[in-house]
């Protein structure tokens, strides 16, 4: 059995769960197992804020204490976890010399005053690249062969998008290939850095926040593994955001379809890009929980199990805004909807929903809160012509979504939806339901974003369902 096993920032956080790792590594012994891992818990954070410090011209003493700071935590794992006093030494020799690197870098940014995208994403690499270091050690210190894997040695080729880049998956497949199965037949455990790739040139890049996830389905369709497990702080895939809700619980069995939804519309727990190379190399996905491993998590495969409660999660996307256009010369004027979406994609701005009015005098798009002013002023450049009369925003909003394969073609379920917020006297300021009818999301405002979760999570019975799930 050939199993690919990522660990999330929250399950190395510390010298105890880098430890519950290892048990559940050690615990495949026999089998091949593919380690990938996130940063340690808030590092990534961390480095994108020394970054924009060096950048903006932040004080070398505040540098100084920032990157201290990273490394001293850094340090006191690493001691907690190899007791052994040559290995410990080995291993922080190798986090002294990454920081070295590292603060080169920052104090290189902080000179020029500008942070390019390529090197923003090199000093984010070093979050998973210092977390692999350590695990590897942990992983060695408890008698397993591993070793670390990231650039050459590891093989992921994406493009030049820094921040959010895509996969080559042809060459990537070689390079994984070639690299991985001699160490699997040799019986090593390789710890391969996740969320960081490499372009052609061999120019560090990232794959996107939260982007380990993705790199775990990228080595585990490469090598062909059996199963990809995914290891978080919370016991799978669960019917909402557990934060939001106590009565949220672990769904047992998602199909790749939902579970590209769900994440796609929020759930944190998988990156969304992560369902396509599993999907399309029919590997199953395990989402599961370190502190309770023995629990069954959420399996994520090919067919779906339909259940009577059509509504298997409800789901949320915080930090957007709604950008909206309108004016009568929208009315049967052909071209204005592409006119206004290619001007947002030149400004690089995603467009994660557009619903439009059915008069045709309004369009309403919903965007990363990040973007708006870009984005309003892509489109007031776009439409001079006065085709538009007015783009307008709204802000402190957020999307909420309910998903299940089994509202395909059952009747009555958006009403449903409405009249249960309705009733809860949650106004809805725009609508939109995806072709499959796997979905259907709407906006509220953010103020009343949790009550929309919990009402819609009582009305389908999702609060009924199971013993809660145990989070970490
Ligand atoms: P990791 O560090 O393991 O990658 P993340 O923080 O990225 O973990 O994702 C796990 C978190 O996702 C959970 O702690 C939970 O708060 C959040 N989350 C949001 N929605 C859901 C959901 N529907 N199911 C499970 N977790 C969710
Ligand atoms: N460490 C990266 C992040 O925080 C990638 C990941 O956690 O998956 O975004
Ligand atoms: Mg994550």
């Amino acid at each position: 059995m050939r199993v690919v096993m990522k660990f999330g920032g929250s399950s190395l956080a510390d010298a105890d769960r880098t430890l519950k790792a290892v048990d559940v590594i050690g615990g495949r012994e026999g089998g091949e197992v593919v380690v990938v891992v996130s940063a340690l818990q808030s590092v990534t954070d961390g480095l994108m804020e020394l970054a924009s410090d060096a950048a903006a011209g932040a004080e070398v003493d505040r540098l100084e204490a920032e990157i201290e700071g990273l490394k001293k935590r850094h340090l006191a794992v690493a001691g907690d976890v190899v007791t052994d006093d040559r290995k410990r030494r080995d291993l922080t020799g190798v986090i002294h010399k990454q920081f070295e690197e590292l603060r080169n870098l920052v104090f290189a940014v902080n000179h020029l005053g500008e942070l390019t995208g390529r090197s923003r994403d090199y000093v984010m690499s070093f979050g998973e690249r210092l977390s692999s270091s350590i695990l590897s050690a942990a992983l060695d210190a408890s008698g397993l062969n591993s070793a670390v894997l990231w650039g050459d040695d590891l093989g992921i080729v994406t493009d030049s998008s820094f921040g959010a880049a895509e996969p080559d998956m042809d060459a990537s497949r070689e390079n994984l290939t070639n690299n991985l199965l001699p160490r699997l037949e040799r019986g090593e455990t390789p710890v391969a850095v996740g969320y960081v790739a490499q372009n052609e040139r061999g120019i560090t890049t990232t794959l996107g926040r939260g982007g380990s996830d993705y790199s775990a389905s990228i080595i585990g369709a490469a090598i062909e593994a059996d199963e990809i497990w995914i290891w978080t702080d919370v016991d799978g895939v669960m019917t909402c955001d557990p934060r939001l809700v106590d009565e949220a619980h672990t769904i047992p069995v998602l199909s790749y379809r939902e579970a590209m939804e769900v994440s796609f519309f929020g759930a944190e727990v998988i990156h969304p890009k992560t369902i396509k190379p599993a999907m399309d190399a029919d590997i199953p996905v395990y989402v599961k929980n370190t502190f309770n491993p023995s629990g069954e998590g959420t399996k994520i495969i090919r067919e779906h199990e339909r259940i009577e409660d059509v509504v298997k999660a409800v789901t949320t996307v915080d930090y957007v805004a709604l950008v909206n256009i309108s004016g009568v010369g929208m009315i049967g004027a052909p071209g204005v909807a592409a006119r206004a979406f290619s001007s947002l994609g030149d400004a690089g701005v995603n467009i994660m929903m557009i619903s439009t009015g059915s008069s045709e005098s309004t369009i309403s798009m919903v965007i990363n809160e990040d973007d708006l002013r870009r984005a309003e002023s892509a489109l007031d450049g776009e439409f001079r012509d006065g085709v538009v009369e007015d783009v307008s925003a709204v802000e402190d909003v957020a999307v909420v979504t309910v998903v299940g394969a089994g509202m395909a073609g059952t009747p009555g379920i958006a009403g449903r939806v409405f009249s249960t917020l309705g009733d809860a006297g949650v106004n809805i300021i725009m609508i939109s339901q995806g072709s499959s009818e796997y979905n259907i999301s709407f906006v509220v405002r953010k103020e009343d974003e949790a009550a929309a979760v919990k009402v819609l999570h009582d009305e389908f019975g999702l609060s009924e369902l199971g013993t809660k799930a145990r989070t970490g």
